[in-house]
Formats: structure tokens, sequence, C-alpha cells
């Protein structure tokens, strides 16, 4: 027999009086549920693995001793993720359960309840809601009309609020822009604290602070290997001088980097070409995407440096709602800041996706 189970306002009168007031007004970080449909809402790489990667895999996978803990050390995929993604010789690595971890981690070991994370905003969300979370103070420095940034309003606030930590997502999401290598190097000179330049779209944008990371002593490039493939592996890393890289290893959970998720990474940098030439086929296919978005009805489209587009058309939330209907996943900004009123998202996706896109945008727009 069950033993009877409390009354579920009990429960919930319990959770209220007990979960923190502010955890209790976020909402959690948003996911649809997306079944058969074409997915152009999380800026995944289209393409799987072909068939001889993935039948390397299985046989890498089914040697892993998953009954015990990962080792202390992974020297060996430290050493073919340097080598993959140009990691200086000098500068330290960190690795997280997604770049997600590793944001969570900046914020735990930099800012004392209360100190400020400043990033341009609108930008990657959970940036805020890390900050938010960890106790720190999040300000968000607006960006302009057509989402650049501007130097002087940034500069004032990095005055005026000393953030701990100043995130640069470069290129930007949601928004697709690239700050210019001069603002960022202001930002470098300026902030009292460490400057993260999270690099999640990089493979897109062709340009790196990678090379330039010793040169400043507060910056650290954050990277992900989501975008290029690999999203359902949960790998993220940091690269940055020793001296931070001991620091944040502090916080880091135990163990954090799970052994299937090791062996799998050993294997597909083998054949990091096949990753680079996905990556190279997004680039092509981002402009032409952007041309026919920006020739459909009432379309502005906003130059992007990333593997996703975004852009602006009145009515943009039915609009979701209809492409939805059509079994076609984008990202609905509307409602996210004022700046990004009646703005979606899309990644680019195969040309047979984008090309069911636009269609089915054609369609509803004529209508
Ligand atoms: N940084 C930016 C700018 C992102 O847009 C994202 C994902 N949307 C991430 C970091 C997190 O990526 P992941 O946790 O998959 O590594």
């Amino acid at each position: 027999m069950n033993a009877p189970r409390p009354a579920d306002a009990r429960v919930r009168q319990c959770v209220q009086r007990t979960v923190r007031a502010d955890v209790q007004a976020l909402r959690a970080y948003a996911v649809a549920p997306a079944g058969d449909c074409i997915k152009l809402d999380a800026m995944e790489c289209p393409y799987p693995l072909p068939a001889p990667v993935r039948a390397e895999l299985a046989q890498a996978l089914a040697q892993v001793d998953i009954h015990r803990y990962p080792a202390a050390s992974n020297a060996a995929l430290q050493a073919q993720v340097r080598q993959a993604f140009g990691v200086p010789q000098q500068a330290g690595l960190l690795f997280g359960n997604g770049s997600d971890e590793l944001i969570h981690l900046l914020v735990q070991t930099c800012c004392a309840p209360g100190e400020a994370v400043l990033s341009p905003w609108p930008s990657f969300v959970y940036f805020e809601m890390a900050a938010r979370l960890d106790h720190a103070r999040f300000v968000g420095v607006p960006l302009t009309a057509d989402f650049q940034i501007d130097p002087q309003a940034l500069l004032a606030a990095i005055a005026r609020e000393q953030p701990k930590v100043v995130f640069l997502a470069v290129p930007n999401n949601p928004t697709g822009s690239l700050w210019p290598d001069e603002v960022i190097e202001q930002v470098l000179q300026a902030a009292p604290g460490l400057v993260v330049v999270d690099e999640a779209y990089q493979p897109f944008a062709g340009r790196s602070w990678m090379p330039r990371l010793m040169e400043h002593p507060n910056l650290v490039v954050l990277r992900t290997v989501s975008k290029i493939g690999l999203a359902g592996l949960r790998f993220g890393y940091l690269a940055g001088h020793p001296a931070w890289v001991a620091e944040l290893d502090k916080a880091r959970p135990p163990y954090n980097i799970d052994l299937l998720t090791q062996a799998a990474l050993t294997v597909v940098l083998r054949h990091k070409a096949v990753l680079d030439e996905q990556a190279a086929r997004l680039v092509a296919d981002r402009e032409p995407l952007a041309r026919a978005l920006a020739a459909l009805p009432g379309v502005t489209v906003f130059p992007s440096a990333g593997n996703f587009v975004l852009l602006r058309v009145a009515g943009a939330q039915a609009l979701h709602r209809a492409l939805a209907a059509r079994r076609i996943l984008v990202r609905d900004f509307s409602s996210a800041h004022p700046l990004l009123a009646d703005c979606l998202r899309v990644s680019v996706g195969t040309p047979d996706e984008n090309a069911a896109l636009l269609a089915a945008l054609q369609d509803l727009l004529n209508a």
C-alpha cells in the first residue's frame, strides 16, 4: 500500500515559504517541444554526424567504464581541444557541462551578493539569469535601435557600476551583431574586473579573440561546441590565464564532464574537418537566406555574423504561432525586450529547411 500523500495545496504552501521569492518569480529557460518539426529556433547545426563517424562513436562509447567516476585529469582531451580550437599554449583551460555552466562559475567565483554583472543588452538571456540566481546584480546596457553597441553608454555604465564581470557575446545572440574590436579593446581597458568574450558563434564569424587571449590581464574567452554540430553533448570550454582558471576551477562541480561526453568528443574532434565543413555551409547559406527573407513583404533583416538571422515583421507573435502550426519552429523575441519588438530569430537550416521557411512566410505574409 502507498503511504497517504500530503495534499498538493500543503506542498505548494511549503514550496512558497521555502523557495527564494526571486526564483519563484523567474521563468524557467524555455525550450519548445520539437517533435518532427523543422527546428530553426535554437541555432543548432542542422546536419547530423556522418554515418562513419557515428559508427566510430558507437565503438568508443561501448568501451567506456561508466561504473567509475571520470579521472581527475583529462590532459589528453585538453591537448586535443587546445589543438582543435587554437587555444594558446600558455592559456589554461576549463571545461563546462555546456558553456551555460561556465557562465554560472564565472558569476559565482567573481561576484559577492549584489555586485554587478554587466552586458550590452539585449544579449544571451542566460547572462542575466545566471547573475540573478547567483545573487549578483545584473546591469544590461541598451543597444542602439539597430542593435549596435553605444560605446559611450557602455563605458559610462562600466565606470558607474564597477562590474566584477562583463559578458560580451561576440557575435551577439539574438541580434547577430559583431562588436568592433576597438570597442572590445576599450571595454578591456575600462573594466575593473573580468571581461568574458563569449564566442559561441565564432565559427560563423571568422574572427576571434582567442589569439589575443594572453595580451590582456582581464580577458577570458568562452566557447561551446553546441553550435557546430554537438549541441546534444553539453560541452563548453573557457580559455584564460591559468590564474583565472585556477580560481574558477574551485567552483566547478566535481566530475562535471561525464565520461561519455569525453569519449564522444575525443572521437568527433578527430573529424573536426567535418564540423568545419558544416559550419562553412551554414555561413554560405546565411546571406542568401537573409536576402530572401528581406525580400518578403514588410520584413526587415538585421546583418548577422552567426548561424542565425534576426528579422522584424509586423505581427511577429502571430506569425510565430502560424509557423509552429505548420511545424516550423523559430524563436519569438517580440516580448523579450522593447528593442526586440516584433522580432523573430531563425537559425540557418539545411537548404530544404530554409526553403520551407521562406515558402511558409511568403504564404502567411501574402494572406
Ligand atoms: N553563449 C551564448 C551567446 C549562447 O547563445 C549560448 C546558447 N544559446 C550559450 C552561450 C550556451 O551554450 P551551451 O550551454 O550550449 O554551450
